[in-house]
């Protein structure tokens, strides 16, 4: 099967579920089983390892096409793709020999444990391990993860045992069956509620051999690969969403029932419809132009890089909730803000309102601030 067929038998199967899901703000458990069945989970496992072994542009590309359907199964989608590129970018051994094989058979959905009750900053961690016998004692809070209850494994950032900074941080794999998993409350959010984000505790202990790339190596990790690849799935998510409540909103307008409400002669609503136009190929731009530079860059750190992807992100989060408010304006009441109407526009208004706080635009802006002053010849990626 090719990663676009595998790509369409997920976006049906959301399809199906996403306004259960979206109600009842529970995980679209057929959409997982239809990555798994398909072989889309292991779309970033090396050819080598049994998987699609795609590239970033590849993972781009489904995550959109997701999008335009489910923007939380297109996020669960990247964040998965993210993680697995990370163990595929740094894991050794053993531990990259069992991950890579279970992940491209479709047994492993792998979710992530970076957020800590103190916030969203990636680069420290408070979360004590201690190290005894070679394993690590895990005790870790999460505030929110993604479809954590339907994982099979995580990626877990901790503070490196005996770290003498905060800043000393590391990423462990750490399996279902090797910790003890609690629910630390509900999920009831605003928009994204089908990634059932919930807060969870992670006890147990598990293998000092599973930290990822060596004690410490996350800052290095999350510079190089983590922070590009979760702003570019995170952007393709979003851009993919308001670029499929744009489609059902001109197949609307197009209609026969729109038409009797639509003026195609008014400026205003021309205007308009330009101005969503543009947001979604400015966007598009900077996420197919930021994906190439990732791709051929030999080090994703570079400043220029840097600055560009942490760009796309806040370009990005603004943009396609700008987008589709301003569909909203179009539209009006009936098929703008109810949440019964065929166009979705009220959901995918509620899921993109979160793309500005998912990593804090105000953090990456902060950090753009202080890399920008260190480039006085603006050298642009
Ligand atoms: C749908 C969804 C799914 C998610 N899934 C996961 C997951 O699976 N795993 C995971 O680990 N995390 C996940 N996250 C968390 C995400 O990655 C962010 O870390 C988190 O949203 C940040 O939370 P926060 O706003 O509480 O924290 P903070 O980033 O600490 O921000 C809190 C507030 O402080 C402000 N602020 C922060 N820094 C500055 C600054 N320097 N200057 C000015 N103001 C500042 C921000 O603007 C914000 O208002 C998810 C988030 C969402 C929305």
């Amino acid at each position: 099967m090719t990663a676009a067929d595998a790509v369409e038998q997920v976006r049906i199967a959301a399809e199906r579920e996403a306004d259960a899901a979206d109600r009842e703000a529970r995980f679209p458990v057929a959409a997982l089983e239809a990555m798994r069945a398909t072989g889309l989970l292991g779309m970033m496992v090396p050819k080598e390892h049994g998987g699609l072994g795609g590239s970033i542009g590849d993972l781009v590309e489904a995550t959109v096409a997701l999008g335009r359907t489910d923007m939380s199964v297109a996020m669960i989608f990247a964040m998965h793709g993210q993680q697995v590129a990370a163990l595929a970018g740094y894991a050794e051994g053993d531990l990259r020999e069992r991950a890579l094989t279970e992940i491209a058979e479709g047994r492993c959905y792998v979710a992530s444990v970076t957020t800590e009750i103190k916030g969203g900053g990636l680069l420290d961690s408070d979360a004590r391990t201690r190290l005894d016998d070679g394993l690590l004692r895990l005790d870790r809070s999460a505030p929110i993860v993604t479809g954590g209850l339907h994982a099979d494994a995580f990626l877990v950032t901790m503070r490196s045992p005996g770290a003498a900074s905060p800043n000393e941080v590391d990423l462990v794999w750490v399996e279902r069956d090797q910790v003890s998993v609690a629910p630390l409350g509900g999920w009831q959010p605003l928009g994204m509620r089908a990634t059932e984000s919930g807060p969870m505790r992670l006890t147990g202990d598990v293998p000092a051999s599973q930290v990822v790339g060596g004690h410490g190596a996350f800052p290095g990790i999350a510079a190089a690969l983590f922070a590009p690849l979760a702003h570019l799935g995170w952007a393709a998510a979003w851009l993919g969403t308001a670029v499929g409540a744009y489609s059902r909103l001109l197949r609307h307008l197009r209609s026969a029932a729109g038409r009797k409400r639509f003026d195609p002669g008014s400026d205003l609503a021309l205007v308009r419809l330009a101005s969503v136009r543009s947001r979604l190929d400015v966007t598009n731009a900077v996420l197919r132009h930021t994906a190439r530079a990732v791709e051929s860059t030999e080090d994703p750190t570079e400043l220029s890089t840097q600055l560009l992807v942490n760009t796309l992100k806040t370009h990005a989060a603004r943009e396609c909730f700008a987008a589709v408010d301003e569909m909203i304006e179009i539209v009006g009441l009936k098929h703008g803000y109810f949440a019964d109407s065929e166009l979705r526009l009220e959901r995918s208004f509620r899921d993109l309102r979160s793309a500005s706080l998912n990593y804090s635009d105000d953090r990456l802006r902060k950090t753009n601030g202080a890399l920008a002053l260190r480039d006085p010849a603006v050298r642009l990626a």
